[in-house]
Order: structure tokens, then C-alpha cells, then sequence
């Protein structure tokens, strides 16, 4: 009898050993499946990782910064006073007032105005003398020369010592340097080289009558002085050919009329 009791011992014994043993092995399995949601899980994570680091890189584009398609500044930071190593030591700037870029119009300004307009009329010019009654020779003009005062447009928006360049200024410009009609990327414009090789770009933009921004392909450019024969003005002109800055360019042109500015600063 003990014989058969120790066998059955030994083999209730052995029984629940491999049972044991079994158990274990089935509860080896489900911890591998609990592994794999773990990872898994990670993977989400790092997906939601992603979105966060988009939101970073997309962030960027709210602040762009505009590139000139022309070669001629040292940065993007723009405007720079352009030495072209005239005798003056004047420095010009880069764009034109109401501008970003060299190669963007800006805006046309009719002599002593601060703000650009839809069109340009004698009886919709601020100094303009509407008792007069004829419109050629009656102004009311607060300056002779605007250069640095709260008429300049060009020193009110860029500020500092940013002014309209006189007429003596502008004749240096043309007389010292080397002019270039030239069009990139559909823009037209003067391409002005100094005696020391630095460039300044003045796009054609055009200049303002009756019916706005008209001719756009030639370049009219005004200076901070009256002529004293009004309604006339003195403006640099250019187009696909020549560049010619006298009183009035022969053309009947208005000190009312918009034109661009192109700021200086500095000298000798
Ligand atoms: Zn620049």
C-alpha cells in the first residue's frame, strides 16, 4: 500500500509540476502581447511629437524676409546707404521711399506731400492756391528746399538723416557715374555704378497724373528744390536710352505731378 501511495504522491506531484510549468508558459505569452502595445503607445507618442516641431518650422513664414532679385546690397536688411564713391561722400539709399526692395516702385509723391495719391491734379495739390484761379503759377509752397524738413517725405518716413537728395546732388549722381538701362525678372530700371564699382538700382516706376501711375518704363525722380518758375520741376528722367536731369526735361513736367524719391544721406 505505501508503494501505491507513494505513486500516486509522485504522481499528483508530477501532475501539478507540469501543470506549473504549463501555466508558466502560458503566462509568458500574454506578457510579450502587453510588450508590443507598450511600443505601440511609444509610437504614438512620437507621432505627437511631430505636429509640435511643425508648429516651430511653420512659425517662420510670419516674418519673411523679402530678397532683391538684384545683387547689389550687403544683406537683406534693407535700406543701406549705397556709398558709390562719389566726390560729395554722399551716400545713396538702396530703395526708394515707400519701397522694400531696390527693385519695388515705392511710392510717387507729388512735390512737398507727404502722401501718395490716386491722381495728380493742380486743384488736387496741397499747395495749390484755389483763390487764384489759374492753375500755372499760383502756389502757396511753405519752402524753397524741402531737404530734412517736415515737408520731405523722404526724411518723415525713413528718419534719421535720410533727406531728398538737392539738385547739385542729383547732378553728381548722373555726371559720376555710369548709367545702365537694364530689366531683371520683368523690372526695368537705371542701373547707376559709382567711380568705386558699388551700384544703385532706380526701377522705372513711372511717375503720377491725372490718371495715377502712368508710363511705367521710364523714371522720373524729384529733388528737394523748386525751380522758381512754377508750375515746373526739376526731375532726373530716364528711359530705354537716355537720362537726362534738367528743369522741366523739355516735357512740360509739374511740381505737382507724383514722382519717385530716392533718399541720401551723409557727405563730406
Ligand atoms: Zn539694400
Amino acid at each position: 500500500m505505501k508503494n501505491i501511495l507513494t505513486i500516486i504522491v509522485l504522481a499528483l506531484l508530477m501532475s501539478t509540476a507540469y501543470a506549473q510549468t504549463n501555466k508558466r508558459v502560458v503566462a509568458k505569452k500574454p506578457q510579450t502581447s502587453v510588450r508590443k502595445p507598450q511600443t505601440t503607445v511609444r509610437k504614438t507618442t512620437t507621432t505627437a511629437r511631430k505636429p509640435v516641431a511643425r508648429k516651430t518650422a511653420t512659425a517662420k513664414p510670419a516674418a519673411p524676409v523679402k530678397k532683391s532679385k538684384l545683387d547689389l546690397c550687403p544683406d537683406n536688411k534693407h535700406p543701406h546707404a549705397i556709398d558709390l564713391g562719389l566726390p560729395s561722400g554722399i551716400c545713396w539709399s538702396c530703395c526708394n521711399v515707400g519701397a522694400e526692395l531696390p527693385e519695388e516702385f515705392g511710392g510717387l509723391y507729388a512735390w512737398g506731400e507727404l502722401k501718395e495719391k490716386r491722381s495728380f491734379l493742380f486743384n488736387n495739390y496741397k499747395y495749390y492756391d484755389s483763390g487764384s484761379g489759374d492753375h500755372s503759377w499760383n502756389y502757396n509752397f511753405p519752402v524753397w528746399d524741402l531737404a530734412g524738413t517736415e515737408y520731405d517725405v523722404a526724411h518723415v518716413q525713413c528718419g534719421g538723416e535720410w533727406e531728398t537728395p538737392n539738385p547739385n546732388t542729383m547732378k553728381e549722381l548722373k555726371e559720376n557715374c555710369i548709367f545702365e538701362y537694364i530689366t531683371i525678372d520683368g523690372i526695368s530700371g537705371a542701373k547707376f555704378t559709382g567711380p568705386n564699382g558699388n551700384s544703385i538700382f532706380l526701377p522705372a516706376a513711372g511717375y503720377g497724373n491725372s490718371k495715377g501711375r502712368d508710363l511705367v518704363g521710364t523714371g522720373s525722380y524729384t529733388v528737394s528744390r523748386r525751380g522758381g518758375m512754377e508750375p515746373y520741376a526739376w526731375r532726373l528722367f530716364f528711359n530705354n536710352g537716355r537720362c537726362t536731369f534738367d528743369y522741366t526735361n523739355g516735357l512740360g513736367i509739374y511740381v505737382y505731378w507724383g514722382a519717385s524719391i530716392r533718399a541720401i544721406k551723409g557727405g563730406l
